[in-house]
């Protein structure tokens, strides 16, 4: 069986060296040496001094709606993983859907404005694929309408916009370091905010709002282990080559997928991708039900990334229709896509979907 993705793993040796200084120093949480060491690692490769550590990449959407005190309405997209709509939903807050762009598949800022009402005090937006939002379209509608920009940069651990990372946008950003995400703790995750007193109530946030004895704020456990930072610091050197191979795959699909029936998500941005995902639009639901029926019977995984539209969740109570995102969410599929995939896998892959669509 193909999967749609595969988990990097780095040498076993590796890995088990790390482990064994957590072991032999028997400190294996609490911002252990470790955490720190893939923490400042980390910060220096994305160029972002405030940066935190986190246990993954949902927490850390429930802490920015949480640190800015957000309670009311937050403009988000509807495509996205449900982790992004449900944070909201766990914060209490209400979630007013936008629709989104059918180039690149991301919020769609006029449409973000014609969402925003008194009662709106955040933009959650999600860099699907990697590709980025219109950041400075978004900064200026947050600065004319007074708004917190927090963006869910699951996708988009290195990828860059203006030749800075993603990350680095928006009020407060967060990743996933999920085991399916391009960079991985096992379980992990992270939150970045621009402004310093913000970051610091978000790192005691982080640990249950206190230190020792002294208690500042409402926190939760959002810090990670020493063996999932140990993931991270075993991976971490092989981040670029990860990229690489990835970028290699999807070009090699690309010569490979002739059919004139087949596009993909494009962003009008000038950006440096990560090549995190692999999505394609077919021209209708019915095809590509069929193309992923096809690949099926030859044990080949598709993910239909992201369906449905998040509007059309059966716990939203006051369902929007979002043409769009309704549209494009029932066409979309991601194929597989690791690190570790062959050419002749490619191939297959692609001369199935080139002919079921003759
Ligand atoms: C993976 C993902 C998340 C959740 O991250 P976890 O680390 O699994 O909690 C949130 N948003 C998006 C867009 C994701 O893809």
């Amino acid at each position: 069986m193909i999967q749609v993705t595969k988990t990097y793993l780095p040498d076993f040796d590796t890995y088990v060296s790390f482990l064994k200084k957590a072991w032999d120093r028997a400190w294996i949480t609490n911002h252990g040496p470790l955490v720190i060491e893939l923490e400042e690692k980390l910060k220096e490769k994305l160029s972002i001094p405030n940066f935190l550590y986190t246990s993954n990449g949902t927490v850390v959407l429930q802490m920015a709606l949480k640190v800015y005190g957000i309670t009311k309405e937050v403009v988000t997209t509807p495509f996205s993983y449900v982790a992004t709509t449900n944070a909201i939903l766990w914060e209490n807050c209400t979630p007013v859907f936008a629709d989104i762009l059918p180039t690149s598949l991301c919020i769609d800022p006029d449409s973000i404005e014609r969402k925003i009402t008194e009662n709106t005090q955040a933009i959650l937006a999600t860099h699907v694929y990697g590709y980025p939002c219109d950041v400075d379209k978004i900064e200026t509608l947050a600065n004319k309408y007074n708004l917190k920009v927090i963006y869910d940069a699951a996708h988009a651990f290195g990828a860059e916009y203006k030749g800075k990372s993603l990350l680095s946008f928006g009020d407060i950003s967060t990743c996933s370091f999920h085991a399916t995400k391009i960079f991985h703790t096992v379980e992990g995750g992270c939150i970045v905010a621009n402004d310093t007193e913000v970051y610091e109530k978000l790192k005691l946030m982080r640990s249950f709002g206190h230190i020792g004895d002294d208690y500042y704020c409402l926190g939760i456990n959002a810090k990670n282990s020493e063996f999932h930072a140990a993931m991270g610091l075993s991976i971490f050197p092989d981040i670029e080559n990860i990229i690489a191979k990835r970028k290699f795959i999807i070009e090699h699909y690309k010569t490979k997928l002739s059919s004139t029936h087949i596009t993909f998500p494009q962003s009008e941005l000038p950006f440096k991708s990560n090549y995190a995902y692999f999505p394609v639009l077919f021209n209708d639901e019915n095809t590509l039900l069929k193309i992923r029926k096809a690949l099926m019977n030859a044990d080949v995984n598709t993910r239909r990334y992201f369906y449905p539209s998040l509007n059309n969740l059966p716990y939203i109570d006051e369902p929007v229709s979002c043409p769009n995102s309704d549209e494009l969410s029932k066409r979309v599929l991601c194929l597989p896509l690791y690190y570790d995939l062959e050419l002749d896998q490619i191939d297959n892959i692609s001369a199935i979907i080139n002919s079921t669509l003759m």
